[in-house]
């Protein structure tokens, strides 16, 4: 620790000469801890071994499925194993859970081929193989569905456009951040006027026309629908297709097709060909167990009355690949930062806990009951139409905010959800107060890759659930490597895109900032607590 900065602050306060505020004092770093950890971290590492297991062995951990439940009490095992102390399940209610066994689709008409295909999540199999011809149908609103009603039984419907192969959204991120693009995230743009943005009602929107149109096809007795995936060279990016919540319409069999062999499909109907599919899909829900659960242990305390500081990642992925880089990956950086603390038998002075979210994918459902039930939660919309429709994520604002004793005891949280990518700084979500504290912490890294502090936000994740009780979340920035244009939620989520390197990386920074956030006199500066607005109606 640095102890000449503090002693001559002291002095200057007693010449009565001003000094800085405690948030831009000198932060202290333990340079002989991060040596240590250094050394068990990149010398003596298990994240791969850690990532392995949870992708090629435990494999898909769709929520609610029953390989999830496997790899919850699996890490609990190993973390117990670690020597780590309270590791147990947290249960939420989820919902109903859903798993598949076989998928086989292949076109009949006008010549035999099997088809690159998987079913999406939460939709029924099929009774054996079924057989049935392709119409293009819009199903893009309620008003579109009297067109068809009455013409679409025993078919197989096409639901998408044409898949655009050359305009796949935004420029990809470059595989690898460069000086330049660190600098450029460094860089704060001056926002734009406010305005309602109006994200919450058009998510109501989508969630209402989903349970229409799944009841829809239901009711028309549709064999089976078809979209095609929206990443090109044959990768299958699946994601939800029907609900998890009991009593809500589950739809007809539903799968992706490859975006090539998608648009052919739309070509041949198109020019008038007859295409005739044949569609085997093994699917089942899984009713016995609605509750999901969220793996926690930790290292305790000595000191601080009960303060901890958090690093997770979410362990559901989709069903498709083996959710290597979204999110075993962030689960073994985690895992192992945990694992070299212990190993060097560090006792520190705040709780460091870890915790493997679920539902994550379905809208961070493991994070905000664990933060509702520790931290703090939003009451929610009061109009139960609102209430129904609304995703428990962005009830921000909605209703009351009561928070529980355990919110001032938490002093930050950090998430790693971003591939399996080197971690290249962090988001300090707009508070200048603590980006001077993780530069501090960073500069003993910035030989690993680690250095760049921006302010900006980013959302979408496990961290968000902290943020929006009031809490200091973070997540980490990392290198993109393949993610957004070909492993993010798709069959190519698969270990052979992780790199020992760059989880070696992220062990060893996640664990310093860990140690360094425990020992740390204060906690971290934390934001303000979110206003509450009154629901509309
Ligand atoms: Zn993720």
């Amino acid at each position: 620790m640095n102890r000449t900065l503090p002693v001559l602050a002291a002095v200057l306060f007693l010449m009565n000469v001003p000094v800085w505020a405690e948030e831009t004092a000198e932060e202290p770093v333990d340079l002989g801890m991060v040596t240590r950890i250094r050394e068990e971290g990149l010398h003596h590492s298990q994240v791969m071994e850690t990532a392995r297991h949870l992708s090629d062995v435990l494999g898909p951990r769709l929520t609610g499925s029953p390989q999830l439940k496997a790899a919850n009490e699996w890490i609990r095992q190993r973390l117990a194993d670690w020597g780590l102390r309270n590791a147990h399940l947290e249960p939420y209610l989820f919902g109903r859970g859903w798993s598949f066994t076989r998928s086989a689709v292949h076109m009949l008409k006008p010549h035999q081929l099997p088809l690159s295909a998987l079913p999406k999540a939460h939709t029924p199999g099929t009774a054996g193989p079924v057989r049935g011809t392709v119409l293009i149908a819009k199903l893009a609103k309620e008003e579109d569905f009297e067109a068809w009603r009455g013409k679409l039984a025993g078919k197989i419907v096409l639901l998408d456009e044409p898949v655009d192969l050359d305009h796949q959204g935004e420029e990809p991120e470059p595989r690898e951040h460069t000086g330049e693009t660190l600098r450029e995230l460094g860089r704060f743009p001056v926002p734009a006027d406010r305005e309602p943005d109006g994200y919450k009602e058009s998510s109501i929107e989508r969630a209402r026309f989903r349970e229409a149109l799944n009841r829809f096809l239901g009711e028309e007795k549709v064999l089976a629908t078809i979209n095609g995936s929206i990443r090109p060279w044959g990768v299958l990016r699946v994601g939800r297709g029907g609900p998890w919540t009991p009593g809500m319409s589950p739809g007809v069999p539903s799968v992706v097709v490859a975006a090539e062999q998608y648009n052919r499909l739309r070509r041949l109907v198109e020019a008038g060909q007859e295409v005739e599919l044949e569609i085997e899909i093994e699917a089942r829900f899984h009713d016995e167990d609605l509750m999901a659960y969220n793996t926690v242990a930790e290292i305790p305390g000595t000191d601080r009355g009960g303060e901890i500081v958090m690093a997770g990642a979410h362990l559901d992925s989709w069903h498709t690949g083996t959710g290597a880089t979204d999110d075993a990956a962030g689960c073994a950086v985690v895992m192992e930062a945990v694992r070299i603390l212990q190993a060097l038998g560090v006792k520190p002075k705040r709780t460091i806990r870890v915790a493997l979210w679920t539902g994550e994918e379905q809208g961070l459902f493991g994070s905000i009951a664990y933060v509702a039930e520790h931290f703090g939660s939003w009451s929610g919309p009061e109009n139960p139409e609102r209430r129904k429709w609304l995703s428990v994520h962005n009830w921000k604002g909605e209703g009351k905010l009561s928070l529980r004793p355990g919110h001032g005891k938490l002093s930050a949280y950090f998430n790693m959800d971003a591939g399996g990518g080197k971690i290249r700084g962090i988001y300090a979500e707009e508070s200048a107060a603590v980006r001077p504290i993780f530069e501090t912490w960073l500069a003993p890294l910035h030989d690993l890759g680690a250095g760049t502090v921006t302010l900006r936000r980013i959302g979408g994740t496990d961290h968000e659930a902290f943020l929006d009780v009031g809490l200091p979340g973070f997540q980490f920035i990392q290198d993109e490597l393949d993610y957004m244009a070909r492993t993010h939620h798709s069959n190519l989520d698969v270990y052979d895109h992780l790199q020992r390197e760059d989880l070696v990386q992220a062990s060893v920074v996640v664990a310093s900032f860990l140690y360094h956030a425990a020992m740390r006199p204060e906690r971290l500066p934390r934001p303000p607590l979110p206003g509450s607005n009154p629901s509309k109606p």
